[in-house]
């Protein structure tokens, strides 16, 4: 078996070419090892195995050759010593706080985090006793304000779902650090290549492998990156016995979206861009929320944090629900699904689906008006997407 693994080259190339093994057969591409367990030449080489004394294939429920591949190119793309693979994103931040916390413990997150990862915060997390509080993720004193003295974790996400606001992660992992604390970055909107935590200072990085790494709308699945003792050891310990694993399958198309992750997001970032200074012309659009715009508050933080600005744009229209619910509907190529980060362009009215279970002050507090639209610009030809919106506004 020849290892192709090195990490001494440029990203382009991590993503195309990291983690293979080849086996004798020879293959070009990563093969798919859809089994669920391993034969062993020996009972002392099955003992062996189980101790730990020899490394290896066990059980797939927590070693993989594809999950494995996938996790290696991963980790080096983010910049960590290891990467686990999980079920789903939401698997990768559960399992990340199931690996590293305990009851007493408390987390201080953006209020402007996944609706789903709130609901796993307060309904389930809260449970075992762990405490939340939440805070506005661009007021640093806010951040500070809120750390308590058995706080473990500062959550966020950069830039934030759908008013794509930007948190100072270099700040942000000071602090943390400062207080004894992790700073937990799920990175789902600029994937490693438009934006790397870790090297800004953030000790884990969670990645829903669901959008952009797909890329193309086919499959669920989640990461958590890291340092060997966080990832590898603790977060790692839970999932192998907890279970909530990566197949095979899906780790190979993960993997095969790796290769071309960088080329589709600078074509998302492109678009997004062009429909944003559109938009921005339109007479009933009132506001237009994207990193790249002069016009965006943490624009020079957008800049310095990330490559460049993501796939996702969000703006108001002047005649509220009413208004959105419109210019949604008359649209004719746009998928009016909450998804993001395919090669289809997808668009949302968040007050009324992703963020309908929130009660109408916490909205108002989130910045979520009745006017809002979000969408995730794709890979179809921008005039495309432009003309679509133009029909309802
Ligand atoms: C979708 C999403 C998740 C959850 O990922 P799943 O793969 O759907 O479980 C977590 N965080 C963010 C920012 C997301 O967009």
């Amino acid at each position: 078996m020849s290892d192709d693994r090195n990490s001494n080259y440029f990203a382009d190339t991590i993503a195309v070419r990291e983690g293979q093994t080849r086996t004798p057969e020879g293959e070009h591409a990563e093969p798919i090892f859809p089994t669920s367990s391993y034969v062993f030449d020996s009972a002392a080489a099955a003992a062996a195995r189980f101790s730990g004394e020899e490394p290896g294939n066990i059980y797939s429920r927590f070693t993989n050759p594809t999950v494995r591949t996938f996790e290696q190119r991963l980790a080096a793309l983010e910049g960590g010593e290891r990467c686990v693979a999980t079920a789903s994103g939401m698997s990768a931040i559960y399992a990340t706080c199931a690996g590293i916390l305990r009851a007493g413990d408390h987390i201080v997150s953006s209020r402007s985090i996944f609706g789903s990862t709130v609901i796993l915060f307060n309904n389930f997390l809260e449970k075992f006793g762990v405490e939340i509080s939440y805070v506005d993720q661009t007021d640093m004193q806010a951040w500070t304000d809120a750390l308590q003295s058995n706080t473990r974790l500062l959550f966020l996400e950069t830039p934030s779902n759908p008013l794509t606001e930007i948190a100072d992660i270099r700040k942000l992992s000071t602090l943390a650090h400062e207080h004894d604390c992790l700073l937990v970055v799920d990175n789902c909107f600029c994937t490693p290549a438009l934006q790397r935590p870790l090297e800004l200072g953030a000790d884990i990085v969670i990645q829903s492998a669901t959008k952009y790494i797909d890329g193309q709308g086919r499959c669920v699945g989640g990461a958590v990156i890291g340092s060997e003792q966080l990832v590898g050891t603790d977060v790692y310990a839970f999932l192998r016995t907890a279970g909530p694993s990566m197949s095979p399958f899906n780790a190979w198309v993960f993997l095969k979206g790796l290769e071309t992750l960088s080329l589709r997001m600078q074509r998302h970032c492109q678009s997004a861009m062009d429909v944003a200074e559109w938009l921005q012309q339109q007479d009933n659009v009132t506001r237009v929320w994207y990193p790249g715009l002069q016009s965006h508050p943490q624009h020079q933080l957008a800049k310095e944090q990330m490559q460049d600005f993501g796939g996702i744009v969000s703006f108001e229209l002047s005649g509220g629900q009413e208004a959105a619910w419109r210019l949604i509907d008359a649209t004719q190529m746009l998928s009016i699904t909450a998804n993001l980060g395919d090669t289809k362009t997808t668009i949302t009215h968040p007050a009324t689906t992703t963020h309908g279970r929130l009660s109408v002050e916490e909205r108002h507090q989130a910045g979520i008006s009745d006017g809002l639209i979000r969408v995730a610009v794709g890979l179809e030809d921008v005039r495309d997407i432009k003309n679509d919106l133009a029909r309802g506004l």
